[in-house]
């Protein structure tokens, strides 16, 4: 079963009187498990994909199927909910709330998913411990180096238990001996089971997902399988 099911996705913003198409029919199923980098040159729609896959914004045409709900045509509020339920977000910027703790923040997702205080804090320290900052679950994000915020934010990201973890460029603030550890819980994550897709522009991070897609110019330019991980049948 696909998690994400996009057929022949179109969007296009409104500039005073004209249309500019920026996604003009994208197709694409993305299954349980798999771990996919988008990539593309500035402006090929990369962003504008992500928003439309996050439920974020909605497409001017084609469907969007996102783990069996049909996403394409619902209402702003019933999308919503199902963002919160489905989908794990990190962002470039972390995104974390600065006035409250590691695990606090962790526990935002929960508090909007009816979870009672005791359970947020014991499954928030769960995540917090699964991408390894356990002993620092008390500290604000201002007392984090920013490798230490990613890792709140994907704790967040996972909190939820998601059917889908999305990430924009989640290394794009960081140097490259803390983007290596970033990306090495994400593939943890994805070897537990979890559906992953991440934007990126480097080459080097794109390579630890399974499978690549390229955009330009709003279509699916390349479609591939990452050699590294084909595995002999
Ligand atoms: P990428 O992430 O690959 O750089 P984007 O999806 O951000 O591409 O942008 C693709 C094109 O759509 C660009 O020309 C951009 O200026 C335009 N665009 C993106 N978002 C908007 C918006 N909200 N309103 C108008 N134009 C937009
Ligand atoms: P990225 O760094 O991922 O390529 P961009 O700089 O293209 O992102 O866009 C950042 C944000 O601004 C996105 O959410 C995008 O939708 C929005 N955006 C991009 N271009 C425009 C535009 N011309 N008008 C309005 N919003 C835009």
């Amino acid at each position: 079963q696909s998690v994400i099911h996009l057929e022949d996705i179109r969007k296009s913003y409104k500039i005073g009187n004209n249309e500019l198409p920026v996604l003009k029919g994208v197709s694409l199923d993305i299954f349980k498990n798999e771990y996919v980098a988008l990539m593309g040159p500035s402006g090929s729609g990369k962003s504008t994909l992500m928003n439309i896959l996050g439920c974020l914004d909605t497409p001017t045409g084609g469907k969007y199927v996102l783990s069996g709900h049909d996403v394409s045509t619902m209402p702003d509020d019933a999308l919503a909910l199902v963002r919160n339920k489905e989908i794990g977000f990190v962002f470039q910027q972390f995104n974390l709330m600065p006035r409250l703790t590691a695990l606090e923040n962790v526990a935002v997702p929960l508090i909007y998913a009816g979870v009672n205080k005791k359970e947020r804090e014991e499954k928030a320290m769960q995540m917090i411990e699964k991408v390894g900052l356990g002993s620092r679950y008390k500290h604000k994000p201002n007392e984090l180096s920013g490798g230490q915020c990613q890792r709140v934010a994907i704790a967040r990201a996972l909190v939820n238990d998601p059917s889908l973890i999305l990430a924009d460029e989640p290394t794009g603030n960081l140097d490259t001996k803390t983007s290596v550890e970033i990306m090495e819980i994400f593939d943890k994550i994805h070897a537990g089971g979890n559906t992953v897709v991440l934007v990126t522009h480097e080459e080097d991070i794109a390579e630890h997902a399974h499978r690549i897609v390229r955009l330009r110019d709003g279509l699916i330019e390349t479609d591939r399988r990452n050699p590294k991980y084909l595995t002999a049948t």
